[in-house]
C-alpha cells in the first residue's frame, strides 16, 4: 500500500477548515474510501502527492488539462502576464486575443462572454435563453451535469414528464419547478414534453456528449430530433460543452456531429487550468446581454488577464494541425489495449472512448445511454479497483462516475503500461 502519511495529516488538519476536508465534494474520496490524496505538483502526465508518490493522471483535473501538467507555453505566458499585474476590471487586449482563437475557428459562435467557471456559463446562458425568448421553463436529462447552480440540481420526479425535483437541499422546489426533467436518449419523453410545454421552453440544455454520469453516447439522430423539435417551437437549443469543448474537436460536440445549437457553453479546457468559462451564440442572441442588452450578467475576474493568458496558451497548442486525430488515434489504442485484457480474464464488462474520453462501464451493455442504465451496485468493483490502481501508480477521479482523460502528453508505452496496471486493478476488484 503507498504511504498516505502526509495526505493522512493535511486531511485531519483540512477537515477542521471545510466541509469534508475539501473545496468540492467529489475529492473527497467517500465513494473510493480512504483519505483523499493531498497533491503537491505535477508534470507532463504525472501527479506527485504530499508523500512523495508519483502517479499517471487520467483525471487531469477533471479534463481541463489536455495538454497535461505544467504544460511549457502555458506556463511561460502565465507568467508572462502576472509580470504586468493580475487582474484590472478593464478590457485588456488579452480577451480579445482568446476570443478571436474561438470564433475565428468556431462556425457555431458569433459572440461570446467570458465568466470564471462552467457553472457560471451555463447560468448566465439559461438566462439569456429565458430572456430572448421570454419563457421560463426549461428541459435538462436525467445524468446531465450542467454545475451547481440551483434550477439545475434537479433530478427526474415519477412519471414520464414531470417537473423536477430538487436533488439538493437550500434549492426550493419552486426553482426546480421551471425545469422539466426526461431521460437521455428518449424522443418519446421529450416529444409529450414538448406537447404540453413546449410554447413555455424557453430552452432545451444538454450535455452533447454526457460525460458526468458515466460516459453516456447519444445516438447523433437523437442529437438531431432535440435540433428539429426546438426549432419547431422556437426553444433554444443549449449545448453545455464545458467537457466537450475542445476535447473531442476544436469545435467540441457541436462539431463532432455536426449539429449547430443555438448557445454553447464552455469551460474547463477553455482556461488551461486555470478558471475561465464563456457562453456564446449568434449576434441577434447575444445582443440581448447587458450592456447591449436587458439581461444582465457581469464579474469582477471576468476575463482575467492572466486566465486569458493560460486559455491562449492551450487553445493554440490545440490549433496545430493533427493534433486531434493522434489524440484520438492514441486513445483508441489504449482503449484496445485494456478490452483485450478484459477480454483475456472474462471481466464482466468493457471500456469505451470518444476521442480522448474514456470509461470504465462495469455493465454487460456495450454501451450505455442513460442514467438508469448504471447499476450502483457495480461501482463496488471500481471501489476495489481503485485502490489497486493507486498502488500501481494510477490516478484516476476517485468515482467510478466519473470519466478518464488522456492528454497529450501521455505516451504510447505509458498507456501500454498502464494498461495493464488498470486491467490487473480491475481483475481483483471483480474476485469476491
Ligand atoms: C464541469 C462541468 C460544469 C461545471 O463547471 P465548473 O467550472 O465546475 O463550475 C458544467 N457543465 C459540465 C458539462 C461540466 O462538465
Amino acid at each position: 500500500m503507498i504511504s498516505r502519511e502526509q495526505s493522512n495529516t493535511l486531511y485531519q488538519e483540512s477537515l477542521g477548515y471545510f466541509p469534508g476536508g475539501v473545496n468540492s465534494p467529489v475529492r473527497a474520496f467517500k465513494s473510493v474510501g480512504g483519505t483523499p490524496l493531498f497533491i503537491e505538483k505535477g508534470d507532463g502526465p504525472y501527479l506527485w502527492d504530499a508523500d512523495g508518490n508519483c502517479f499517471l493522471d487520467f483525471c487531469c483535473s477533471w479534463g481541463p488539462l489536455i495538454l497535461g501538467h505544467n504544460h511549457p507555453e502555458i506556463r511561460e505566458r502565465v507568467i508572462e502576464a502576472i509580470h504586468d499585474g493580475t487582474s484590472f476590471g478593464a478590457p485588456t487586449r488579452k480577451e480579445n486575443e482568446l476570443a478571436k482563437l474561438i470564433i475565428e475557428h468556431n462556425p457555431f459562435v458569433e459572440k461570446i462572454r467570458f465568466v470564471s467557471s462552467g457553472t457560471e456559463a451555463v447560468m448566465s446562458a439559461v438566462r439569456v435563453a429565458r430572456g430572448f425568448t421570454g419563457r421560463n421553463k426549461i428541459l435538462k436529462f436525467e445524468g446531465c451535469y450542467h454545475g451547481h447552480v440551483d434550477y439545475l440540481l434537479v433530478k427526474a420526479g415519477s412519471g414520464l414528464v414531470t417537473f423536477g425535483e430538487s436533488s439538493s437541499a437550500g434549492v426550493p422546489e419552486s426553482f426546480a419547478s421551471e425545469t422539466i426533467v426526461v431521460g437521455l436518449n428518449d424522443e418519446q419523453a421529450v416529444r409529450e414534453a414538448f406537447e404540453q410545454y413546449g410554447h413555455e421552453l424557453a430552452a432545451v440544455l444538454i450535455e452533447p456528449i454526457p460525460a458526468n454520469n458515466g460516459l453516456l453516447l447519444q445516438d447523433r439522430d437523437f442529437l438531431v430530433f432535440l435540433r428539429e423539435i426546438t426549432r419547431q417551437y422556437e426553444t433554444l437549443l443549449i449545448f453545455d460543452e464545458v467537457i466537450s469543448g475542445f476535447r473531442v474537436n476544436f469545435n467540441g460536440a457541436a462539431g463532432y456531429y455536426n449539429i449547430a445549437p443555438d448557445m454553447v457553453c464552455y469551460g474547463k479546457i477553455i482556461g488551461g487550468g486555470l478558471p475561465v468559462g464563456c457562453y456564446g451564440a449568434s449576434k441577434a442572441i447575444m445582443s440581448k446581454v447587458s450592456p447591449d442588452g436587458p439581461v444582465y450578467q457581469a464579474g469582477t475576474l471576468s476575463g482575467n488577464p492572466v486566465a486569458m493568458s493560460a486559455g491562449i496558451g492551450q487553445l493554440t497548442e490545440l490549433l496545430k494541425p493533427g493534433f486531434y486525430e493522434e489524440l484520438e488515434a492514441k486513445t483508441h489504442r489504449f482503449v484496445q489495449r485494456l478490452q483485450a485484457y478484459i477480454d483475456t480474464y472474462s471481466l464482466p464488462m468493457n471500456v469505451y472512448h470518444i476521442g480522448s474520453i474514456f470509461w470504465l462501464n462495469f455493465s454487460n451493455r456495450p454501451v450505455v445511454r442513460t442514467a438508469a442504465e448504471i447499476d450502483p451496485e457495480s461501482m463496488r468493483i471500481f471501489r476495489k479497483a481503485y485502490a489497486e490502481m493507486l498502488d500501481r501508480g494510477i490516478y484516476f477521479g476517485p468515482s467510478g462516475y466519473e470519466v478518464g482523460f488522456i492528454s497529450a502528453v501521455h505516451t504510447e508505452e505509458m498507456l501500454n503500461e498502464a494498461a495493464v496496471k488498470i486491467g490487473e486493478s480491475l481483475r481483483i476488484g471483480h474476485l469476491e
